[in-house]
């Protein structure tokens, strides 16, 4: 495996340390990553702030060629980023060249937005316009579970607004977003872009640092917290992107063995390790036992091996921190339910769950209460509609939500009365670069994607005067 470098002011350099990467199919090490000591990131700090000036000087059209240059070379080495990503992440090769493809089509689509001026009023002595300013240096701090994707969440539009950046990936999985750095690193100028790396012990660094404006943060809610109360002393802005609980709804008019397959695939997708995913599936009484049956077929089928073996569906999870963790979700689904299909984590090397399906479980429960990010579904029934509304706003979470249903107009009324940020009917984890994305509740703040998520990387500047002559 070739050598891995931090990008600090257009240069390529080792880290003050170093920390193995692990294989999570194999737990075998995958390469010897760099790590960075506070003083280099201070010193890309430095960078990305004596960059900022020209850069914001820039036209947006300039920055965009930039932008979509990247996304020219993301696809022409995409094979060798979903193979990376593969060995440090452990998703299926496909997941990980889908995950690559989809990078490069967040860079072309947020690249092409624009951030005209508007003029608010101009009318008699009075000409109000107001302008979408750039911040100054932004810190992307990026989670484990899509290491490239959620980069490609924010980087293109803080770039495009006229900010630096400073790019922190997760300590498990740094290795493709390095080597995507090196890639691009002559497409940029320096000290634009800067990557990073640590052992959790500089993303709290980053959100206190008076040299950085903004912080875009995805990951857990409890880090979140951490974030918003660092980032309070300087009163930095902050897009939070956290955890979820999402439920599914499926109501008395489904033909289960139809719905099945896209409810399995919103659940287990990435071995469940989705903010999105579903992680609650409420089902009505009249199609619980028949929806259940095909789901545990479906898990009983399911391929879970090395990511990068043909034919992988599921991979392991990401690290054995969470590994652990979703171990005692299926300590209290034992506890707690009936568990119909898997159950146990898997007699071999790596970080495997065979996919769990648990009916007869309620909530009180931990793996209905809490989110379980790995790949155990818990089905629960349910008899009234308005009575699972109310079930499945009963959450601090508030990311996303699904309600499956043969009337669209039934379906429709339910997904209103949801409290998520976004509700998809017959379907979930259907994301889009110009869908706004935000989550409600304790799940975030803020918006990414779209116009919305772009104007979240600039000050909005008002110049109130009287008209030119
Ligand atoms: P995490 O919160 O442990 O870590 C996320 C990132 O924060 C990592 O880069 C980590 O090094 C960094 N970090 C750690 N301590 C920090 C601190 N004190 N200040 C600033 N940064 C710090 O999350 P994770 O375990 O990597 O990811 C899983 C979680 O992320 C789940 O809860 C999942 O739902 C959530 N997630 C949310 C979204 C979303 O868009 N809403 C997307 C993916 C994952």
């Amino acid at each position: 495996m070739s050598d891995f470098n931090l990008l600090i002011d257009g240069k390529m350099v080792p880290g003050d340390m170093t920390m193995p990467v692990l294989n999570p199919a194999t737990e075998e090490v995958v390469a010897q990553c760099p790590r960075a000591s506070k003083s280099q990131l201070d010193t890309a700090v430095a960078a990305a702030k004596a960059a900022f000036p020209a850069w914001a000087a820039t036209s947006i059209e300039d920055r965009r060629k930039v932008v979509m240059k990247m996304a020219d070379v993301i696809e022409a080495n995409s094979g060798e980023l979903a193979r990376l990503l593969t060995a440090e992440q452990g998703k299926p090769l496909a997941d990980a060249t889908g995950e690559v493809l989809g990078m490069a089509a967040f860079f072309r689509y947020l690249g092409s937005l624009d951030l005209p001026m508007k003029v608010i009023e101009n009318s008699g002595d009075r000409k109000v316009e107001a302008y979408r300013r750039p911040l100054g240096v932004v810190g992307a701090i990026i989670p484990w579970n899509y290491p490239l994707l959620i980069l490609a969440f924010k980087l293109p539009s803080a770039l495009i607004a006229g900010n630096t950046l400073i790019v922190k990936p997760a300590p498990t999985t740094p290795l493709a977003s390095l080597r995507f750095a090196e890639l691009i690193k002559d497409v940029v100028p320096k000290g634009v872009l800067n990557f990073i790396t640590d052992a959790n012990d500089l993303g709290g660094e980053m959100t206190k640092h008076p040299d950085i404006r903004k912080i875009s943060f995805t990951g857990s809610t409890a880090t979140g917290q951490k974030v918003m109360a660092s980032a309070a002393q300087t009163l930095k802005r902050i897009t939070l992107e956290l955890g979820g609980n999402d439920a599914g709804i499926v109501l008395d008019d489904v033909d289960p063995k139809k719905v099945a397959p896209g409810i399995f695939e919103g659940a287990f997708q990435n071995s469940g390790q989705v903010c999105l995913a579903i992680k609650r599936l409420y089902v009505h009484e009249s199609v619980y036992d028949e929806l259940c049956d095909e789901l545990v077929a479906i898990a009983k089928s399911t391929v879970v091996d090395d990511g990068s073996k043909q034919g992988t569906k599921l991979g392991p999870l990401q690290n054995k921190m969470q590994y652990e963790k979703v171990k005692t979700f299926l300590e209290d689904a034992h506890k707690n339910g009936k568990v119909v299909a898997g159950g146990a984590a898997m007699d071999r090397p790596g970080y495997f769950i065979e996919p769990t399906i648990v009916r007869d479980i309620k909530e009180g429960s931990k793996l209905v209460d809490e989110e379980q990010f790995g790949p155990v579904l818990p089905l629960i029934k349910y008899s009234d509609k308005d009575d699972v509304i109310r079930r499945a706003n009963a959450t601090t979470y508030g990311l996303g939500a699904s309600v499956w249903s043969s009337d669209i107009k039934r379906a429709h009324e339910v997904a209103t009365q949801l409290e998520s940020g976004t509700v998809w009917i017959n379907k979930h984890l259907d994301m889009a670069p110009h869908i706004p994305f935000g989550g409600a509740k304790q799940s975030g703040i803020g918006t990414e994607f779209a116009e919305e998520g772009l104007a979240e990387f600039t000050q909005l500047q008002i110049i109130n005067g009287p008209p030119a002559a």
